[in-house]
């Protein structure tokens, strides 16, 4: 029903094969549910999932004087406001900004993987306009 994969020789441990969640209901009663490893990649494209489970740190930022707050030492910062009024907890802030970090690092790495088949590409096509 799913698919599956070898294990790593070296050290036995599974690969990443099926990617999206999956409930098993089994002739027993008992339900099975297989939950993917997230990959990298899959943090692609997740600011709007960032932004549905930060809700309160949008809504909050919203209201920082500056629009491209980044809401760590900028005057006039709600974000930073409400952490010290304890409206929003220290340790939820450092949450989102982990995501954060953790979204542009992705976004970097296939920012280089681009940039090396782009440039692989056009030595492809000087070199075949080289042979014209
Ligand atoms: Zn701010």
């Amino acid at each position: 029903m799913q698919k599956v994969n070898e294990t790593r020789a070296t050290d036995d441990r599974g690969k990443h094969t099926t990617t999206h969640r999956e409930l098993f209901l089994m002739p027993n009663g008992a339900a099975i549910i297989d939950t993917p490893g997230m990959r990298e990649i899959q943090l692609l494209g997740a600011d709007d999932g960032i932004e549905q489970s930060y809700e309160d740190i949008y809504k909050l930022a919203e209201h920082c004087k500056f629009n491209d707050c980044s809401h760590k030492q900028e005057p006039g910062c709600s974000v930073q406001e409400a952490i010290e009024t304890g409206e929003l907890s220290e340790s939820r802030f450092r949450g989102y900004l982990k995501l954060l970090r953790e979204q542009a690092f992705a976004q970097r790495q296939v920012d280089k993987r681009a940039m090396l088949q782009e440039k692989k590409r056009w030595k492809k096509v000087t070199k075949s306009s080289r042979k014209r």
